[in-house]
């Protein structure tokens, strides 16, 4: 059945030829038993690697049931070697790593057999080699003769029609090589089984044929018993490697050593680790010098959480907005008025000065440092850096004193409007102080905005003047003396009147701001002088003299608007795009305060760089765990060639290779989630890894994952590249 012509082969290495073996010519048959001697170095090991198809020939003809061989390219000689041969070696070539079991069902694995045909097959195998009793032992236990019983098993389960062993019992006792010997014959009954040996005395009484080698060339071949002709070969059956076998190899691979799966996985977990780590630091030092940013219209207080809003058709907000806003679920709070919010107010008695924005009590989060929370109105509680000197020295001072509020003034007396401060929660960072002030307070505020912020005129008796709060000369006063729907002038502004006297002439008051418009008519009643000054207003004359009186009714009518504005504070500044989209959809248009932040060109450069530094960081993360874990593999080579010559292609062999790194990559990114997800319940304190994943989002998680992914992909192609471009018998050699 397999038959060689003048088959030669050489060996060439750097422009030298060595000779392997010159001109053979052999015809073996079925149920023969064959045993090839010779010196060492005569040439016995590369016949046989050629007609194992291990090895190519250069000159002559090989048959194989008649079929030439010569054009077979290395793809044919994995279906030749499939079909036809089963191969034992002096140093057995098993996986040392797997179960006597393991290490024959590998065969059948590797062969496409399914899982319902393969067990009682491997169990009838070994019972006929005498290993039953170790078929759960990793053949690392085992001894020499037994190892090689496994081998002989192993072959067994390929069903091969020939099977050549090189040496078998080279390492072997005498008292084992006998029965190795003794085994080999029994099953060579239907088959052809070719020995390499020294030893030829221990083969002799099996053997059918004897051939003896002598440098390269075969010097007598001796028929010591006859062999029936029996030409009906059985070929090997075979189908390809499936899915299901692959991924139950490629899964047993990954736990099969447990000290090299550790090594893979920390390996892993080191990339999962130094990736987010380094992610999320950078996005960390964005957040927060983007809370620091400095914006000159809108306050930098909590401006990370603050989005302002505005209605798209410029109406004033009702309550079905404001329902509609507190709804969206990102939202914190709503500031109805947030007027006050922009603005820096002054508070000071004779002690202390204190300066910064105001807002609702309603915004404070309740935990003071020092004092308690406001029970009255006029009651407030500040956010103040400990460590400005009035703060932490001059508590005494500060909880038992009046303030007075420099920019708003309670008309009914003209003087500055008062409030006690209670309590005071420390700040970090930032100087200015915040006061927390009740509803009442923060309406009178919004009074004295709409006051300052509007454009106010008056016109009578034909000429209209643009009224300014801070000129006296023509501003427009609220007073209590005056009664509703009168105005008090100065006589010095009587020219344009009928013989300068005003008295009964319309007075007519309009003020606007950007959204509305307010006017009042009111009438002259009285006109003053530096006399009767005082007893009309019960002011100074030389401090207020000029200004047209009104009663405060009417004035803060003037100036009473609706909200047009309003802002609202998140609860996660990381999805303040999100929510402002929900918003806009509302009908709101949005402005984010931190988007009004520019950005120099240093901060511009900085990121620049990080985001340089990151990418490098992951490049060289790559290579530094893809030589790790070659190193970690190298312990592999040895599995690969031996699955090459049990019949596995190439791809193969590599999918093996993607699913086992698959695994660990998946592993570890699990590992990784769930430790997140424990850190995140506070059931364990995981303060690293909280920090960590609170910078990150799906996308990142997305993103790390992909990396992982890649990156065992990549590492799994380079190292198979490089290890299949050798032919299976170099992979074999190489480490023998
Ligand atoms: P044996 O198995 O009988 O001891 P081998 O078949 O191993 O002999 O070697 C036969 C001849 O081929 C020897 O001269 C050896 O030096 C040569 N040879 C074997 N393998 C190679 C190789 N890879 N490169 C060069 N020469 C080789
Ligand atoms: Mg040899």
């Amino acid at each position: 059945m397999l038959k060689l012509k003048k088959v030669s082969k050489f060996y060439y290495s750097k422009g030298m030829v060595a000779t392997g073996f010159t001109k053979i010519s052999l015809d073996f048959k079925i149920g023969e038993f064959i045993a090839i001697t010779g010196e060492s170095g005569s040439g016995k090991s590369t016949l046989l690697n050629v007609i194992s198809g291990l090895d190519s020939y250069e000159e002559g003809e090989m048959y194989i049931n008649g079929l030439e061989t010569s054009h077979y390219t290395e793809k044919d000689y994995e279906v030749y070697r499939k079909k036809y041969i089963g191969n034992i070696f002096q140093n057995f070539n098993l996986i040392a790593s797997y179960t006597v079991y393991q290490n024959v069902e590998l065969v059948l694995l590797i062969n496409g057999y399914k899982r319902s045909e393969i067990k009682e097959k491997v169990l009838n195998i070994i019972k006929d080699v005498g290993l039953s009793k170790y078929k759960n032992t990793k053949v690392s236990k085992l001894s020499g003769g037994q190892k090689q019983r496994v081998a002989i098993a192993r072959c067994l389960a390929k069903e091969t029609p020939v099977i050549i062993a090189d040496e078998p019992t080279g390492n072997l006792d005498s008292k084992s090589a006998t029965s190795i010997l003794k085994l080999l014959n029994e099953i060579s009954k239907d088959k052809l089984v070719i020995v390499v040996t020294h030893n030829y005395d221990q083969v002799e009484e099996y053997v059918t044929r004897k051939i003896t080698m002598h440098d390269g060339r075969v010097i007598e071949d001796i028929n010591l018993k006859e062999v029936e002709n029996n030409e009906n070969v059985e070929t090997a059956k075979y189908k390809e490697t499936t899915v299901l076998n692959k991924l139950r190899l490629g899964i047993r691979n990954t736990f099969n050593i447990i000290p090299k799966f550790v090594l893979l996985l920390f390996v892993y977990m080191f990339i999962v680790f130094s990736v987010s780590g380094t992610y999320s630091s950078f996005q960390k030092g964005e957040y927060e010098s983007s809370k620091e940013m400095y914006n000159s219209y809108f306050s930098s207080f909590n401006a990370n959480k603050r989005i302002l809003l505005k209605k798209q058709n410029n109406e004033s907000f009702n309550n079905e907005d404001y329902e509609s806003i507190s709804k969206v679920s990102n939202i914190d709070y709503l500031l109805k008025d947030d007027l006050s919010y922009d603005r820096d107010f002054s508070v000071y008695n004779d002690f202390v000065y204190l300066y910064g924005s105001v807002s609702s009590l309603d915004l404070f989060d309740g935990n003071l440092d020092v004092g308690r929370m406001p029970e009255k109105d006029n009651e407030v509680v500040i956010y103040a850096n400990k460590n400005d000197y009035q703060i932490s020295n001059m508590q005494d001072e500060i909880f038992n004193n009046e303030f007075m509020f420099d920019e708003l003034i309670d008309f009914s007396n003209n003087e500055h409007y008062k409030v006690k401060i209670v309590g005071i929660k420390y700040r970090q960072i930032g100087y200015s102080t915040n006061f927390y002030v009740s509803n009442n307070i923060l309406d009178k505020i919004k009074n004295y905005i709409y006051t300052y912020d509007n454009e106010t005129s008056y016109t009578y008796a034909g000429r209209t003047y643009t009224s300014n709060f801070d000129d006296y000369f023509t501003s427009l006063r609220p007073n209590y003396n005056v009664p509703k729907g009168e105005a008090f002038i100065s006589v010095d502004k009587t020219y344009d009147c009928k013989y300068s006297k005003c008295i009964n002439y319309d007075f007519n008051v309009i003020s606007k701001n950007k959204y509305y418009s307010n006017s009042l008519n009111l009438k002259i009643t009285k006109e003053y002088n530096k006399n009767n000054f005082n007893s009309l207003t019960q002011l100074n004359y030389d401090e207020y003299n000029g200004a047209v009186f009104i009663n405060p009714e009417d004035f803060e009518s003037l100036f009473k608007g609706e909200n047009y504005q309003a802002s609202v504070f998140v609860k996660d500044d990381k999805i303040v795009k999100e929510t402002e989209s929900q918003l806009k959809k509302l009908g709101f248009d949005t402005f984010y305060i931190l988007d009004g932040v520019s950005e120099d060109i240093g901060t511009k450069i900085i990121r620049i760089t990080k985001l340089i530094v990151l990418s490098i960081l992951i490049i060289v993360l790559f290579f530094v765990s893809y030589f790790v874990i070659k190193l970690i593999l190298k312990s592999r080579n040895v599995y690969f060639s031996t699955i090459r010559m049990l019949g596995s292609s190439s791809k193969t062999a590599k999918n093996l290779l993607d699913i086992e790194l698959n695994m660990i990559s998946n592993i570890s990114y699990l590992i990784f989630i769930g430790l997140i997800l424990l850190s995140k319940t506070n059931l364990v304190n995981f303060e690293y890894i909280r920090d960590l994943a609170e910078f990150l989002t799906i996308k990142e998680y997305i993103i790390i994952y992909v990396i992982l992914v890649l990156m065992s992909y990549l590492t799994s192609t380079r190292y198979a590249s490089k290890l299949f471009k050798k032919s299976a018998m170099n992979t074999i050699k190489e480490r023998v």
